[in-house]
C-alpha cells in the first residue's frame, strides 16, 4: 500500500479499516540466497538495499525479538558526518546523502530533521581541534562552520555561555545539515520497504549456531517457538550490534576487537521548544536535543564495564544529568520521564567493521560504538554491496577486520585501544 495524503483521506472515509500491516509476518523457508542475522536498523537496511539495488530478493532477516527491540529503537537519534578521518567522513556523508532522500525512497516518514549539530568547545585547544576537523570536512565537500561564543549563544539562548559557567564555552563547530531522525520509524520504514520487495522478516527467532561445510558457513541453526530449526544459505550476514561477540562465538570466532557495554538514553518531560539544534558538550561527554513532542533526549558515556544487559546503572545517570545542568542550568527542575539502556558494540579503534568473512560464506557488520544509528543507511548500502559482490565497496574497504592484525587502525579520536574512549 502506498502511503500518501490521498490514502489518509481514503482510509478516513472507510473508518480507517483498510490499513494493511506494514510488513508481512513471514514463516521461515528451508533456504534463502542470503540470510541476515539481526533485524536492527543495519540488518533491515541491508536487506532493503540487497532487494532494491542488487535485485536479490530471496532474503531472510532473522530477528531474535521484535523489530526495534535493539539499539535501533533505543538511541538518541543523532545523525551527522562531522568526522576527521577521510574514510569515516566519506562513509558517514554517504549516509547523509541517503538520509536526505530516505522518507521519499521508503515512502515512509522517518522524520529526518537537519536542524544542525553543534559541538561545543571549552578551550582554545579544543577550538583548534574543531577548526582542523571543520577544514577537513570542507576539503571533502561537507558543510561546517566554526562558531564563536556569541554565535553559539544566539543560536541557543538557553545555554550558559557566561564566564562563570562550570565549563565556560569558547565556541563550537556547527554541521548545519546534520540533525536527527525518528529511530523506530527507520526500522519500520526499512522493514516495510524490504518486505514489499519480497524479503522475509522472521521475528522471535534466535540464531543459536551456524551450519558449516568444512570452514564454509552454509546457513544457520535457530530456535523458533521453542523448537530448533535450520535454514540454509550460501551467504550469511551478521548484523547483531551488541551481540556480535556472542553470535560469532557460535561460529568458533572467539576473538574480536569488540567490547559490549551498555549505553543509556534519557528523556525528560515535554517542555516548550528550548533547544533548536543538537548540542554536544565538549568538556565531558553529553549530547542533547529536543524531540518533536518536547522531551529533552540526551545521553553521555557508556557504563564503564562490559555487559550484555539492556539496562544501565545509577552513577551514569548522575554523571550525565550533572553535565546537562552544567550546560543548561535552566533545566535543573525539569523532570526525567524515562531512561533505558542498549548494548553497544564498541570497536577498539572507534571505527566500524564491514566486510566479507572472517569465514567463507559469512559477512560481518559490527563495531558501531556510539554512532551506528546515523550509519544505518550507508551501512546497509555498503553491506548489501559487499554481500552481493563478495567484496567491499570503496566506501567500506578501509573498514576491514584485518586492519587490527595489520596495524592499520582508524582511530578517529586518537584515543588508543580503549573501547571506552571512542
Ligand atoms: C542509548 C543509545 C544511544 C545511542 N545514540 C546514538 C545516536 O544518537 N546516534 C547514532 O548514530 N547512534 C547512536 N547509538 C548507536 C546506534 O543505536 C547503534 O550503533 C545501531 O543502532 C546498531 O545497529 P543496529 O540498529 O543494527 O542494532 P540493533 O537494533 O541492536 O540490531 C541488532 C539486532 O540483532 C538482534 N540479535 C542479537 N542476537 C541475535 C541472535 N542470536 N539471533 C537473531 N537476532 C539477534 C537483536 O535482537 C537486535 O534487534 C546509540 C545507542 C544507544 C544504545
Amino acid at each position: 500500500m502506498k502511503y500518501s495524503a490521498l490514502q489518509i483521506v481514503k482510509q478516513a472515509l472507510r473508518g480507517n479499516k483498510g490499513w494493511t500491516p506494514a510488513w508481512r509476518k513471514a514463516e521461515p523457508k528451508p533456504a534463502y540466497d542470503v540470510i541476515i542475522i539481526g533485524g536492527g536498523g543495519h540488518g533491515l537496511a541491508t536487506a532493503y538495499y540487497l532487494a532494491s539495488v542488487h535485485g536479490i530478493t530471496n532474503v531472510a532477516v532473522i530477528e531474535k525479538g521484535y523489530l526495534g527491540s535493539g539499539n535501533i529503537g533505543r538511541n538518541t537519534t543523532i545523525v551527522r558526518s562531522n568526522y576527521r578521518l577521510t574514510a569515516n567522513t566519506q562513509f558517514y556523508e554517504k549516509s547523509m546523502e541517503l538520509w536526505r532522500e530516505l522518507s521519499h525512497d521508503l515512502n515512509y516518514n522517518v522524520m529526518f530533521s537537519p536542524r544542525g549539530v553543534i559541538n561545543l568547545a571549552h578551550s582554545p585547544g579544543q577550538m583548534d581541534a574543531y577548526a582542523e576537523r571543520g577544514n577537513q570536512m570542507r576539503l571533502l565537500g561537507l558543510k561546517s562552520e566554526l562558531l564563536d561564543r556569541d554565535q553559539v549563544a544566539r543560536a541557543n539562548p538557553g545555554l550558559d555561555v557566561s564566564g562563570s559557567a562550570r565549563f565556560p564555552i569558547e565556541g563550537g563547530l556547527l554541521q548545519p545539515d546534520a540533525g536527527n531522525a525518528r529511530h523506530d520509524a527507520v526500522a519500520w520504514g526499512y522493514a516495510r520497504g524490504a518486505s514489499a520487495l519480497g524479503v522475509d522478516i522472521i521475528e522471535n527467532t534466535e540464531v543459536t549456531g551456524f551450519l558449516k561445510e568444512g570452514d564454509k558457513i552454509v546457513g544457520v541453526e535457530a530456535t523458533r517457538n521453542g523448537a530448533p530449526i535450520e535454514i540454509r544459505s550460501e551467504k550469511t550476514g551478521v548484523a547483531v550490534a551488541g551481540a556480535t561477540s556472542k553470535v560469532m562465538a557460535t561460529a568458533g570466532i572467539t576473538e574480536l576487537p569488540i567490547e559490549s557495554t551498555v549505553l543509556q538514553a534519557f528523556v525528560s518531560e515535554s517542555i516548550k521548544p528550548a533547544i533548536p539544534n543538537v548540542i554536544t558538550f565538549g568538556s565531558g561527554h553529553l549530547y542533547v536535543s529536543q524531540s518533536d513532542k518536547g522531551g529533552l533526549v540526551f545521553g553521555g558515556n557508556i557504563d564503564y564495564y562490559n555487559s550484555y544487559a539492556q539496562r544501565g546503572n545509577l552513577p551514569v545517570w548522575e554523571e550525565v544529568t550533572a553535565e546537562l545542568i552544567a550546560m543548561y542550568p535552566c533545566f535543573a527542575r525539569v523532570r526525567l520521564l524515562r531512561n533505558w539502556g542498549g548494548i553497544m558494540d564498541m570497536s577498539l579503534d572507534g571505527s566500524p567493521i564491514i566486510g566479507p568473512g572472517p569465514l567463507p560464506g559469512m559477512y560481518l557488520d559490527a563495531g558501531w560504538c556510539y554512532g551506528g544509528f546515523k550509519a544505518t543507511p550507508a551501512s546497509g548500502w555498503c553491506f548489501a554491496h559487499t554481500i552481493a559482490n563478495d567484496k567491499a565497496h570503496e566506501l567500506n574497504e578501509a573498514f576491514t577486520l584485518e586492519r587490527f592484525e595489520d596495524g592499520r587502525s582508524l582511530d578517529e579520536k586518537g584515543a588508543g585501544p580503549t573501547a571506552w574512549y571512542h
